[in-house]
């Protein structure tokens, strides 16, 4: 099968160069806000191509710009740059060099997706009006999205419609999914600090033990969607962390739990929020130990606009043919910090097939690698999303 199936003639002849670049990005991987080669090179590779370059929104982001003509009409494009503290397990030639640092994800692909689609859009100038390529730090929980739009992304660059895309492990190469209205749930994490009073191990009457409340606590808490939530409505609450004590004759003074939280709307957050809010006071109340709460909601819930959605699916059945779009693709339970953007712009979050299951394994695993495969397809289909929103006065 032709590899570059459904890309643009021109940029799958750039597939090595691609591939080059990306590579290179894979070996050097770097966390949130701390992009600064990987930014130097999406910098100089926009300037190369003829893109008006910007740079230090969100510290470490950069927004190249193509304009033609007069019209204000403007699309925005965003792909995300950073890495994971993930040590990688991989073993071919173009392995991390950064020990403990991994593009896990697959950002390496996405940046570069971006940039072969701001190559061929700068090459061929085929639309009319303005095109932003974001190029986003900090996607993977510590806000880099919402650090752009404070420093004035949207001011600066004002953007119509905006448009993200993610590689998906088990979507095969070639295929896209999308989903018009809520598509990735939105996320909170917290933290619990349950306070009790330390004893010895032999003489728990004269304490207050805080792993029973914790215990107790992680119990409770499992009620919330069960009890206090709509059965229709989806959420999950999951304690990934309980920390206490560290002798085998001592009652600790206190606890630590944490966790996060998933929900498809922002109301429903809400509510898991207060009712935990309710749980963790009482339940450490009934024991006689007091405890705090902290909860930081991340990522808002990435809802597309239905039209974009649309608009995107029909773009990409333009390259990859319709049997290969899914229009109505699964509801994810994992978040994705473009939904900040998806507040301020309408506009659509898009899925493009990574290829497995042999051998692609699904991301944030430390085997896991962007595929290759998909490079030039990605950016055609970037391209195509410009050139049909953007036609020319016909
Ligand atoms: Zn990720
Ligand atoms: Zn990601």
């Amino acid at each position: 099968m032709n590899k570059h199936l459904g890309s643009i003639d021109r940029i799958a002849e750039w597939a090595e160069d691609l591939t080059e670049i990306r590579w290179d990005i894979h070996a050097h991987p770097e966390l949130g806000f701390e992009e600064n080669r990987t930014s130097d090179i999406v910098a100089e590779k926009l300037a190369e191509y003829g893109c008006e370059v910007h740079r230090g929104l969100g510290q470490t982001g950069v927004v190249g710009t193509l304009r033609v003509g007069n019209s204000t009409r403007s699309v925005g494009l965003r792909a995300d740059m950073d890495a994971l503290p993930i040590l990688e397990a991989n073993t071919f030639g173009y392995r991390s060099t950064y020990e403990g640092k991994m593009h896990a994800c697959g950002h390496d692909g996405h940046t570069t997706m971006l940039l072969g689609a701001a190559r061929y859009l700068a090459e061929t100038m085929n639309f009319d009006g303005q095109v932003h390529f974001i190029f986003q730090p900090a996607e993977e929980g510590i806000g880099g999205a919402k650090a752009m739009i404070e420093d004035g992304l949207f001011e600066q660059f004002p953007c119509d419609v905006i448009f993200g895309m993610h590689n998906r492990p088990n979507l095969d190469v070639g295929k896209f999914a999308v989903r018009p209205g809520p598509m990735m749930a939105g996320g909170g994490f917290f933290d619990i600090h349950i306070e009790g009073i330390g004893a010895h191990g032999a003489r728990p009457e004269v304490g207050v033990d805080p792993v029973i409340v914790a215990a107790q606590m992680v119990t409770a808490l499992q009620t919330i969607v069960s009890r206090n939530l709509y059965s229709q409505e989806q959420a999950v609450l999951s304690i990934t962390q309980i920390h206490a004590g560290n002798a085998y004759n001592v009652i600790p003074q206190t606890a630590h739990l944490a966790g996060t939280v998933r929900t498809f709307s922002e109301k429903t957050m809400e509510t898991v929020e207060k009712n935990m809010g309710r749980i963790i006071k009482n339940v450490a109340a009934s024991f006689g130990a007091s405890a705090t709460f902290d909860f930081r909601y991340l990522f808002a819930p990435t809802v597309n606009t239905p039209g974009e959605a649309e608009f995107v699916s029909d773009v990409v059945a333009g390259l990859v043919g319709e049997e290969n779009v899914d229009r109505h693709g699964p509801l994810i339970m994992a978040s994705e910090d473009f939904s900040w953007m998806l507040r301020e712009v309408q506009g659509a979050y898009f899925n493009i097939g990574n290829g497995g299951p042999d051998g692609n394994c699904e991301v944030h695993n430390p085997g896991y690698d962007f595929n290759d495969d998909a490079l030039t397809l990605g950016a055609s289909a970037f391209v195509k999303i410009v050139e049909t929103r953007l036609v020319g006065e016909i």
